[in-house]
């Protein structure tokens, strides 16, 4: 296989297993900074989870990052393993972690992608930047670089809070009392259709929670606008306009990184939601949780930034992966099946949801059903 015909996510996978075979990716190591960072991140958002698990009384380990030779194989290998010593918990592949670290850095190194923020002009166009792949690229202004890294963090909280909803709202407990399971892994597996449309209803939930849980640190200005300086964080987050724009890149960043990730499943044999499909739902609930919260004018702003949050992942992910832009993958998932499959979903959620809530822990807050809306 050559290079230009790899995954995306086997792109990265593959440099960043080169760099650890010799020997250079060591956290400690100040030859490596950006996985540094990344690992740093990962530790940091375990902390926090781990923090927030026990402020609702919850006793699950949860995550468990790890690097593997496939993500898919080895972290189903890896989770099995060791069901025994650690109940209840989710593995994560730290390959994917650092990955999208690697995305964004080079993504904001591109002159045309997300060029209002930082001084873009610092940044190489396409034509002197050549062919990719561009998997190291650096921005050469600070504040991007520095934005590069913001958006990591957005991307790795929402991984982090799609976890933690799953085991807030009893997905895990459900499988350890019901099924006998003892763990989940997020690579997307082939189940029995039956069980598949349970699962994706579960995704689903995580996808929802996690936005809920999400947008508390992302658009906390749009309330209490002297917030930002009073905790001195960067000011991208004084225009919560901007820092959800960001948080829409990162988003949709991550789901576009996978949607060409794994092995084609059809979808109704799919454990989880094709990624496009998850973009779409989560932007729903977006939608929907700014409805909620009386946030109007963000509301009449998400149409375009999530016009412009598409624009640029296509622009990004084009000039990092050496690709052409192409929207397919999002309109397969504005498609007529597409929406059979969301239909689909809701209606499994009414049977999923009595099943599930008893195993939710105070805190987690199931996904509503849509005319509780
Ligand atoms: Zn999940």
């Amino acid at each position: 296989m050559t290079p230009d015909q790899e995954l995306p996510l086997e792109v990265f996978r593959r440099v960043i297993r080169e760099a650890i075979d010799r020997e250079a990716f060591d956290c400690s190591s100040e030859a490596t900074p950006l996985q540094s960072v990344c690992l740093s991140y990962q530790r940091s958002e375990q902390a926090w989870l781990n923090k927030r698990l026990q402020t609702l009384h919850v006793r699950q380990p949860g995550i468990i990052y790890g690097f593997y030779e496939s993500p898919q194989d080895e972290l189903q290998a890896y989770a099995i393993e060791n069901r025994t010593q650690t109940p209840g918990f989710i593995a994560v592949s730290s390959f994917c972690v650092v990955s999208f670290g690697f995305f964004f850095r080079a993504a904001l190194a591109h002159r045309n992608v997300l060029n209002e923020f930082g001084n873009s002009s610092h940044e190489m166009s396409p034509a002197e930047m050549g062919p990719g792949p561009h998997t190291f690229a650096a921005p050469r202004d600070p504040e991007r670089l520095q934005l590069a890294k913001l958006i990591t963090m957005m991307a790795i909280r929402f991984l982090t809070a799609h976890e933690m909803t799953h085991i807030l709202n009893g997905h895990i407990r459900y499988k350890l009392g019901i099924q006998n399971q003892n763990s989940m892994a997020e690579a997307r597996q082939r189940l029995s259709p039956r069980d598949a449309i349970f699962r994706q209803t579960l995704e689903m939930d995580a996808d929802a929670g996690c936005v809920v849980e999400c947008m508390p640190f992302v658009i906390f200005a749009e309330k209490d606008p002297e917030e930002p300086i009073r905790i001195g964080c960067h000011a991208v987050y004084r225009t919560p306009e901007a820092a959800l724009r960001l948080w829409l890149f990162a988003v949709y960043g991550i789901c576009r990184l996978l949607s060409e990730g794994s092995p084609p499943i059809p979808i109704e044999e799919s454990s989880h939601p094709s990624p496009m499909l998850r973009v779409r739902m989560i932007m729903g609930t977006l939608y929907e949780f700014l409805k909620r919260e009386k946030l109007g004018r963000l509301l009449d702003l998400v149409p375009g930034l999530i016009g412009q949050a598409i624009q640029d992942g296509e622009a990004a992910y084009a000039a990092v992966l050496n690709r052409t832009p192409n929207t397919e993958p999002l309109g397969i998932a504005l498609s007529d099946e597409a929406q059979k499959q969301i239909a689909g979903i809701i209606a499994e959620w009414r049977h999923v949801r009595p099943i599930i809530e008893p195993f939710a822990r105070s805190g987690g807050r199931l996904a509503p059903l849509p005319d509780d809306l």
